[in-house]
């Protein structure tokens, strides 16, 4: 048994036209599967899809007819990959009901919403299974600004608990992957003044960003046969962010030996 090929088995991975999404799609089909990309940007898709010898399906997590015909259209799926996501970064007290609404749908109701769907069919076809969930820092720690997102996160985490205990009896794999610092468009913006790029190289062991390749083989290995034993999870990688820090106390120098 190779505990990390997918050979045979279908992914579906909500969010992958971009980023984190598309270097798990392109690691999944590495590692043998067939791939399912989903996401709203269709023709970018279509395109992805061509070079993956995969399949393009258009989706909208706000949107629960959007989910529903995607879910349907997608069939059989061994695999399913929740990466759809957005972020609103403001103080708490201005956060307007839209902005809520907005972060809230995306991250959390439409990925439930899609997860019982695909979960559902999983559990008919009695084939077992894998659900992997993106996560963040702040599914684990808090920082400012990112109350909401912090909201929608912290909630895929005990989801993907409680789905590895419920769905245990039907041999599927529940976890989540809580990425660091991963340089993407959702957030270049927000990493290009100086002064956020040497807070981050005082703030972790490994203090470079990280990148969308860097958390890709984690979703693979999770996916695959040699994570059958492993569920209820949230595992980090975030070159030690949630772990670790740096701070300028250096030992004195040892006398030298006589
Ligand atoms: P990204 O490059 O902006 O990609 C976001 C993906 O989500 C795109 O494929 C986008 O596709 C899809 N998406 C957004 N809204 C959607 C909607 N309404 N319906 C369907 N798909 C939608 O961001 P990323 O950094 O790769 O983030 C991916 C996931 O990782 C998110 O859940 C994010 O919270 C999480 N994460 C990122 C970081 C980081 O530092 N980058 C850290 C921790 C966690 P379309 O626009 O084509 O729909």
């Amino acid at each position: 048994m190779n505990p990390f090929s997918l050979e045979g088995k279908t992914a579906l991975i909500a969010g992958a036209s971009r980023g984190i999404g598309l270097a798990i799609a392109r690691g999944m089909r590495d590692a043998g599967a067939n791939v399912i990309l989903a996401a709203r940007s269709k023709n970018k898709l279509d395109e992805l899809a061509k070079e993956l010898n995969g399949r393009a399906i258009e989706l909208d997590v706000k949107d629960s007819g959007s989910i529903r015909r995607a879910a349907e259209e997608a069939g059989d799926v061994d695999i399913l990959v929740n990466v759809a996501g957005t972020n609103v970064r403001k103080r708490f007290e201005k956060f307007l009901p839209e902005d809520y609404e907005h972060v809230l749908q995306t991250n959390l109701h439409g990925i439930v919403t899609l997860t019982q769907l695909v979960g559902a069919r999983m559990i008919e076809r009695g084939k077992g299974g894998k659900v992997i969930s993106i996560g963040s820092l702040m599914t684990l720690v808090g920082m400012p600004y990112m109350s909401v997102y912090a909201i929608t996160k912290g909630a895929i985490g005990q989801l993907t608990k409680a789905l590895a205990a419920e769905w245990a009896e039907f041999n599927i794999q529940v976890n989540c992957i809580a990425p660091g610092f991963i340089l993407t468009d959702l957030n270049r913006d927000m990493w290009e003044p100086e002064e956020m790029r040497q807070w981050m190289k005082g703030s972790q062991a490994n203090d470079r960003f990280g990148t969308p390749e860097d958390v890709a083989p984690l979703a693979v290995f999770l996916a695959g046969p040699g994570a059958d034993y492993i569920t209820g999870q949230v595992i980090s990688v975030d070159g030690g962010q949630s772990t670790t820090a740096k701070w300028p106390f250096h030992p004195p120098q040892a006398p030298p030996q006589a």
